[in-house]
């Protein structure tokens, strides 16, 4: 097999709670994640010579060796002592900077991918560690579903699967880097800690109305708060009928839950509207 192409599927995270600090440095966390049908599309061709070449449809997204895909191949020939030549392609649907994990699923997109192509010359726990290597969420790119996530997101643990329903995602203009989002944490008070274990219950349950009421995120208050239009898309979405909705990650996109498939579709038709970039998309199985 010399060519391939698969889907790179997004995530949000349901809760995030900022548990503590490491000597370190590096924040402690406890997170609920969730693979959602928003997806790029990476293709990887063999070629004869000229190294990795990568090319990506955003033209402000690096396509050279900072981009995360492009060091994921790198990893992947090192870990398997191969060297080949190769071209990756990249079509971006998942906002960038959105923390939506969209550069941590490229990137174990193209894991799974040469590991196929290849034929399987490393073990699950293999391209575990390589992908670790990449980034904290990039393991659980490699494995898709609904997973707790603990120490500093490398600590994966399946949790229930999510009940199937709509989610809107919207991205603000604003779009919020990892470094600026933990600065701004640390400086504001009073700090929230949503509760993991009354997702996981939820979650068990399957009672959509449960799992929204333990939505969560201990980065959105800080950030809505530096960010009003943060906050805006997040009022916006709950008086569209959202059962509840909060930030992903360190931001910026805000996401709500939906039961109903009519009122999420004339929310995210709404939001287009007002000029944002919105989406309605639904929760993913694991796929290992
Ligand atoms: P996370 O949720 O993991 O914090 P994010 O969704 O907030 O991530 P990304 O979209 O993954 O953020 O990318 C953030 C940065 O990484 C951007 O500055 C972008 O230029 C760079 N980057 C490198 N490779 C990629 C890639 N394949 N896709 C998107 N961004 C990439």
């Amino acid at each position: 097999m010399d060519r391939l192409r698969s889907s790179a599927y997004g995530k949000l995270n349901l809760m995030l709670d900022i548990t503590g600090r490491r000597e370190d440095g590096y924040h402690t966390l406890e997170t609920v994640m969730q693979t959602v049908s928003l997806r790029d599309t990476v293709e990887i061709r063999f070629k004869k010579g000229g190294g990795i070449v990568l090319r990506c449809d955003l033209p402000y997204v690096p396509s050279d060796s900072r981009n995360i895909a492009w060091k994921a191949a790198d990893a992947f020939l090192k870990a398997a002592g191969l060297t080949r030549s190769m071209e990756i392609d990249i079509r971006k649907t998942i906002p960038v900077g959105g923390g939506m994990g969209g550069g941590s699923t490229d990137a174990a997109a193209v894991l799974r991918m040469l590991n196929r192509m290849f034929g399987f010359p490393l073990t699950l726990e293999q391209l575990d560690a390589v992908a670790l290597t990449l980034g904290a969420d990039v393991p659980f790119c490699l494995r898709r579903g609904t997973y707790l996530a603990e120490g500093v997101g490398e600590v994966l643990t399946e949790a229930p699967a999510m009940t199937d329903c709509q989610i809107v995602l919207c991205k603000p203009r604003v779009s919020v880097s990892s470094k600026s989002a933990f600065g701004l944490y640390d400086e504001y008070e009073p700090k929230t800690h949503p509760d993991a274990r009354a997702m996981l219950d939820a979650l068990a349950s399957g009672d959509l109305d449960r799992i929204a009421a333990s939505l969560g995120n201990s980065f959105e208050p800080p950030i809505a708060a530096a960010n009003p239009e943060i906050a805006a898309v997040r009022s916006r979405l709950l008086e569209l009928g959202a059962l509840n909705a909060t930030m992903t990650g360190s931001g910026s996109v805000v996401f709500g839950l939906y039961g109903d498939a009519s009122a999420a579709h004339r929310a995210k038709d709404i939001l287009r509207q007002a000029g944002w970039r919105a989406y309605c998309v639904h929760p993913v199985g694991s796929g290992r």
